[in-house]
C-alpha cells in the first residue's frame, strides 16, 4: 500500500471509528483521552515493535496491555496457531490441549490444585468473588482503591485504569445494591484493614488484591501488607484472592505469589485469578484454587460457571506455546535484566535532564513516576502531574516509543526488545525529558 505523506491516516480512521464505535475505541483508554491526541491505529507488529496506519514504527511498552510477553508473532506461537486454526476454532467440547494448558499453570503455580478457563480477566474475577461466595456462604469482598479486577458490578467501586481517567469514582449503571457489599480499602494501609476486619471479618467472604498493582501505574504492597492480608484472612476464613491477571508469568514464571514467597516462606493466596500471559494475545483467562473450593463449581458443585468460547483449542494453543517458551531457561533473567537497564536508564536520563522520577519493575512489568519517591497507594500516585505526564507520553510517542496513554498503567518489556532497543528508548526519553525541563 502507498502511504500519502500528507493524509493522516490515524486520524481518518479516528473519525471513522467514531461514528460506529463508542469513542471510536472497544477499551476506553485506547482513546488516549486522559493524554489528548489521535489514538494510532496499528496496523501490525512483530518483535518489539508496532506500525501504525500511517506507516510509522514504534517501540512497543505496552505489549497488548501485558499478554506479549514473548514480542509480536514470535514464531512458535505463530505456528502453534496455524496448527490450531487448521484443526478447527471452537468446538464446545473438551480437548486435550485445554488439559496440557491447565497442567502447565498448576506446574507453574503450585498454590492451586484445579483452574477453570475462561475468556477474560473480567470473567475470571467475577466467577471467582461468586466462587468464594458460594464456598463461604458470605457475601462481603475487599478490594484495594486503584486496584482493577475487571468490569463486574461488584467489582466496578472506585477502581484504576480506565476509570480513573474519566474521573469516575464508580460506573453508572452499577446499582448501589450490587456495591453494598463490596469494602473498598486504602492499598498499603495495614491499620485499615485491621480495622475492617474487626468489624466486618465474619461477614468476608474474600479479599481481592493485585499483589503489584498494575492499575495504578506499578505500586508494590508491602511484605508486611501481604503478611497481614494473609494471616487476617486465614484467621478469620475469609479467601485471600490474588488476582494475577498482570502479574502472573509477567513478573515471574510463578506469578507474583512467588515473589512474596521468598519473603514469606510457605505463603499462598488461596485463589488465583489470571489473564493476559496465559493467553499470549488471545482472549484466555483462568482462575483456580484448591480442590475443595474448585470442586463447588458445577458440574460438581452448586456454584454455576460456564462459557461457549471457554478454553477455546486456538487460545489455548497461542497460551500454551507462549507459556513454554517463558519456561525455558534464563528466560525471566534476561527479561528482568532487560527491564531494569530500560528503568535506570529513563532515571539517568531524568536525572541529567533535573526532572523528578522514580521507577521500579519486577521482571518484564515496570512502572515510573514523575515523582520524587514510589507512591504506596492510590491517592499518592494521583498526586503525580498530569499535565507533564502528557508532554513527556507525546515526547516520547513522536520519537517512536509508544508507552500507554495515562499515568496510572504500568509498562512492559517483551523478550523481542533487545538492548539496542532500549538504548534508542533512553535517547529518545533523554530529548523528552528535556522538553519537561524548560522553564
Ligand atoms: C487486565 C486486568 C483485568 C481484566 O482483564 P480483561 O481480560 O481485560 O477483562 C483484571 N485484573 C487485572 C489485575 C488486570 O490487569
Amino acid at each position: 500500500m502507498v502511504m500519502t505523506e500528507n493524509i493522516d491516516h490515524n486520524g481518518v480512521l479516528f473519525e471513522r471509528a467514531k461514528r460506529v464505535i463508542p469513542g471510536g475505541v472497544n477499551s476506553p483508554v485506547r482513546a488516549f483521552r486522559a493524554v489528548g491526541g489521535t489514538p494510532r491505529f496499528i496496523r501490525r507488529a512483530q518483535g518489539a515493535y508496532l506500525w501504525d496506519a500511517g506507516g510509522r514504527r514504534y517501540t512497543d511498552y505496552i505489549g497488548s496491555w501485558g499478554p506479549m510477553i514473548l514480542g509480536h508473532g514470535h514464531p512458535a506461537v505463530v505456528q502453534a496457531v496455524q496448527q490450531a486454526a487448521l484443526e478447527g476454532f471452537s468446538f464446545g467440547a473438551p480437548t486435550e490441549r485445554e488439559v496440557e494448558l491447565a497442567e502447565e499453570i498448576l506446574r507453574l503455580m503450585p498454590s492451586m490444585d484445579m483452574v477453570r478457563l475462561v475468556s477474560s480477566g473480567t470473567e475470571a474475577a467475577m466467577s471467582a468473588v461468586r466462587l468464594a461466595r458460594g464456598a463461604t456462604g458470605r457475601s462481603k469482598l475487599i478490594k484495594f482503591e486503584g486496584c482493577y479486577h475487571g468490569h463486574a458490578d461488584a467489582l466496578l467501586v472506585k477502581a484504576g485504569s480506565g476509570l480513573a481517567t474519566f474521573g469516575h469514582a464508580t460506573s453508572a449503571g452499577v446499582p448501589p445494591e450490587v456495591v453494598q457489599h463490596t469494602l473498598v480499602l486504602e492499598y498499603n494501609n495495614v491499620e485499615q484493614l485491621e480495622q475492617a476486619f474487626a468489624l466486618h471479618g465474619n461477614d468476608l467472604a474474600c479479599l481481592m488484591m493485585e499483589p503489584i498493582a498494575g492499575n495504578m501505574n506499578f505500586v508494590r504492597a508491602s511484605v508486611d501488607f501481604v503478611k497481614r492480608c494473609r494471616e487476617l484472612c486465614s484467621q478469620y476464613g475469609a479467601l485471600l484472592v490474588f488476582d494475577e491477571v498482570m502479574t502472573g508469568f509477567r513478573v515471574a514464571l510463578g506469578g507474583a505469589q512467588s515473589v512474596y514467597a521468598r519473603q514469606l516462606p510457605g505463603f499462598e493466596p488461596d485463589m488465583t485469578v489470571m489473564g493476559k500471559v496465559i493467553g499470549g494475545g488471545m482472549p484466555l483467562a483462568a482462575f483456580g484454587a484448591k480442590r475443595k473450593v474448585m470442586e463447588l463449581l458445577a458440574p460438581l458443585g452448586a456454584v454455576y460457571q460456564a462459557g461457549t468460547l471457554s478454553g477455546n483449542p486456538v487460545a489455548t494453543a497461542c497460551g500454551l506455546a507462549t507459556l513454554r517458551e517463558i519456561g525455558k531457561p534464563g528466560f525471566f533473567e534476561a527479561l528482568s535484566h532487560k527491564t531494569r537497564s530500560l528503568v535506570s536508564g529513563l532515571s539517568q536520563a531524568a536525572r541529567e535532564a533535573g526532572v523528578a522520577f522514580c521507577g521500579d519493575s519486577e521482571g518484564g512489568m515496570f512502572g515510573f513516576f514523575l515523582l520524587e519517591k514510589l507512591p504506596q497507594n492510590y491517592a499518592t500516585v494521583m498526586r503525580t502531574d498530569g499535565a507533564r505526564f502528557n508532554t513527556l507520553f507525546h515526547g516520547l510517542l513522536e520519537r517512536g516509543v509508544y508507552i500507554a496513554p495515562a499515568l496510572y498503567e504500568a509498562g512492559f518489556v517483551s523478550a523481542a526488545h533487545t538492548d539496542a532497543d532500549i538504548a534508542a528508548t533512553v535517547a529518545a526519553a533523554r530529548e523528552a525529558f528535556a522538553l519537561l525541563s524548560r522553564p
